[in-house]
């Protein structure tokens, strides 16, 4: 059974699209939106202050194992996103994933059998640690 509010969201976009069909409107926009996306986060530790990123070169054993790195490598990340900031990064992952839903619908791919095929191979790969 497909995903409801995936299909349709996909179906959404595709009626939003009039003005932007061609693919490389589409592959424009979408790394534009990803660029975005990660100066939201930015501007979230740089203009706001909520968050601070904090790293440095972590010495890893040569024997760690991969349950090892999990917790000897961390996000660099302290603090949480402020009301502002969560609502910005919100709107801009939207709206990359409205382009990512347009890309799809432009190979005429669909998103939630993407969802599904790559759930499937992280499930895989976490039987096995690698994830
Ligand atoms: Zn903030």
């Amino acid at each position: 059974m497909k995903d409801l509010l995936c299909d349709q969201f996909q179906n959404t976009v595709s009626e939003m699209l009039l003005c932007h069909r061609s693919i490389l409107e589409i592959l424009a926009k979408l790394q534009e939106s990803g660029a975005r996306v990660q100066r939201s986060v930015v501007h979230s530790v740089t203009s706001c202050g909520c968050q601070k990123i904090m790293a440095d070169k972590r010495p890893l054993p040569e024997n760690a194992t991969l349950v090892d790195l999990k917790n000897l490598l961390d996000s660099h990340l302290s603090g949480s996103l402020c009301d502002d900031c969560r609502d910005i990064i919100e709107n801009e992952i939207g709206r990359s994933l409205f382009y990512l839903a347009a890309l799809c619908n432009l190979l005429d791919l669909n998103l939630y059998d993407i969802f599904l095929k790559e759930h499937k191979q992280l499930q895989i790969l976490r039987e096995y640690n690698m994830v």
